[in-house]
Parts: C-alpha cells; structure tokens; sequence
C-alpha cells in the first residue's frame, strides 16, 4: 500500500474531471517538514506554532521564534507555508505559564483570547514570523476566532508590527496574507463579513465539531458520536463553501476529517479545492481523488443534503458513490 502511494507523489493532484485539488500537510516541527517530499505535498496548510512552546522549558525567546520559522521556511524550499498563532489554553498548557483552574478550557482562555488580552506575546510572534519571512511570501492564521472583531483587532496587531519593522528599514515579506480559523460556530453567522475581510479562512473541523455538537474531542464516550458526515455539519460546511465561492474567498480544510478519503471526497463535492491533513493521508486521499468525478459526486451530495432528515448520516450514500463509481 505504502508503495502504491509512493508512486503518487509525482502524479498531479487532479479529479477525474479536470477539477485540481491542493493536498497540504500539517505540520508543527522541523522533523515534519521532509514530509514534503516524501509525499508530494503542495505546502504546509497548517503550521501549529505552539509545538514549539509545547517542548520547550521555558518561554521561547523572539529569536528563538525567527530561528525556526526561518528553518520551516528553508526547509519548505519555495512552497507555501500557513502559520497559525499561538493555540495555546484549553488541553495545550505551558507548564512554564501562570495559568488558572477553569471549569471548562476547551471554552475557556485560550488561542486569540489570550493573544488579543496578552498582546505582547502574539506580537512578539507576528514579528518572528514578519522578519523569519523577509522576501518571501507569508500566510498568518488566528486560532479560535469567534467574531469577526476579534480578527480585525489581530490584523491591526499584524499591521502595526509591518509598519515598526518597515520604518526600522527591515526587508518585508513579498506578499502578506492574513487568515482565519474557522472552528467556533459563531463564526458561521458571520460569514459574509468574515470572507469579505480574511484573504483565506482554514476549516478546525476538530474544533467546529466540538463546538457544533457541544461534544468533547477528549471525552472518548462522545469523541465520535456525531458523524462529520451528517447533515448537520455538511450543512454548515457548504455555507462556508457557498459564500466563500461567492466572495472570492479562499477555503481550506485543515482539520483530520480532510485526510480521511471519504470525508475528503464529501468535501470536494461541496466545493472544496485545498486539504491540508496529516502526512500520511495524502497517498490516500490522491488515490480517491484521482479516481472521482466532482460534477457527479457534487450533484449527488446537494440533492442528498436537501432530503437528508434530522440527524442523518450521508456516510452510506457517499460509501456507496465512491465504491461504484
Ligand atoms: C482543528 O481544530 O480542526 C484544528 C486543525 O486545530 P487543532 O486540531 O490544532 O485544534
Ligand atoms: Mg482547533
């Protein structure tokens, strides 16, 4: 099977039907990124920057930020690399920070919260990764937004470090790119707004099923007892796919539902052109893709999701498409 993959990695990430799909990897530590190679992949959709404090002893120091974010982006030779804010709080604690018992931290303060209440910290980065990326094109994401304000407040942030380093003569990256997270259901009622001001929005399907289902992605007894593949959440995706289409704004998948062949499947037949997923899952999801047909699969998936009732799974209904086709 490895081998079978293998073979993949040169062949173009193309659907049956002409349709090209960017297939990315996660990544969040140098060792992640001959990843690249080894399977072909276009970029790094998803960068958890948090790794890198996760392992640490103590704060690591803005230098020590640059440093890395320089090497992810030797290491990555040219191809795109989405960096994502600290996502730290919640499950992801700093033994090295002062935090506070909180009854519930998955809603608790965390990601953007602590970045936009603690400024210094999220601005020592976004100044780390501006300088890591002189003369090279960069893509920042925010964690855990829940209300397009929030954004702006982080753009701000992002704009007045450009302008600090612009005036002290430093070289800028080439190209600026700023984006969102959407992973707090909030966020889907404001989605004309938000497409209108982030160059890109990045689907936490981990975190947007939590939150959706108000089930806990840690709790193994309700972990998967809603299906990603229900009405519901495809529903909620194919708005996001819709008004992204309709403002011209850039949707990805960077969530593990991506790098899961059926779920990837569902996600390009509402609309989807860009995955980001774990290495190992893009010899698989390539494999399908190659073999599908969007225009089929796509008018499959609407008819379904309009007579799809309550809680219903499209699981069978697509298993069956991708079996027969
Ligand atoms: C997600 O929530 O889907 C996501 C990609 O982020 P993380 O798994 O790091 O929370
Ligand atoms: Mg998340």
């Amino acid at each position: 099977r490895q081998e079978q993959y293998l073979k993949l990695r040169d062949v173009p990430s193309v659907t049956k039907d002409g349709v090209e799909i960017t297939l990315q990897i996660n990544a969040g530590l140098v060792v992640d990124l001959p990843h690249l190679d080894e399977t072909g992949a276009a970029g790094v959709g998803l960068f958890r920057t948090e790794l890198q404090f996760m392992i640490a002893e103590r704060m690591p120091s803005a230098s020590e930020q640059q440093a890395l974010y320089s090497t992810v982006f030797a290491e990555a030779g040219g191809r795109p690399v989405t960096f994502r804010t600290l996502d730290i709080g919640g499950d992801k604690i700093l033994p090295y920070m002062q935090s506070v018992e909180e009854e519930n931290p998955a809603l608790g303060w965390r990601a953007i919260r602590i970045g936009l209440d603690r400024p210094g910290l999220l601005r020592a980065q976004v100044r780390a990764l501006l300088k890591a990326a002189a003369g090279r094109p960069l893509k920042i994401m925010f964690p855990m937004v829940a209300t397009c304000d929030e954004f702006e407040r982080a753009k701000q942030i992002v704009e007045r470090e450009k302008a600090h380093l612009a005036n002290h003569g430093h070289p800028l990256p080439s190209d600026l790119k700023l984006g969102v997270m959407l992973e707090v259901p909030s966020l889907l009622f404001q989605l004309e707004e938000i497409c209108e001001s982030a160059d890109f929005i990045s689907l936490g399907t981990n975190d947007l099923m939590q939150f959706l289902f108000a089930s806990d992605r840690e709790n193994r007894r309700v972990a998967d007892r809603f299906d990603p593949l229900s009405a519901p959440m495809l529903r909620a995706l194919n708005m996001v796919a819709e008004q992204a289409q309709a403002t011209g704004c850039v949707a990805t998948v960077c969530g593990e539902i991506g790098g899961r062949p059926l779920e990837a499947m569902a996600l390009i037949g509402l609309g989807f052109r860009s995955l980001s997923m774990s290495p190992a899952s893009i010899g698989p999801v390539k494999a399908m893709l190659l073999e599908m047909n969007v225009a089929e699969l796509s008018a499959l998936i609407r008819e379904e999701l309009k007579n799809a009732g309550g809680g219903e799974t499209l699981r069978p209904k697509l298993a069956h498409f991708a079996e027969t086709r």
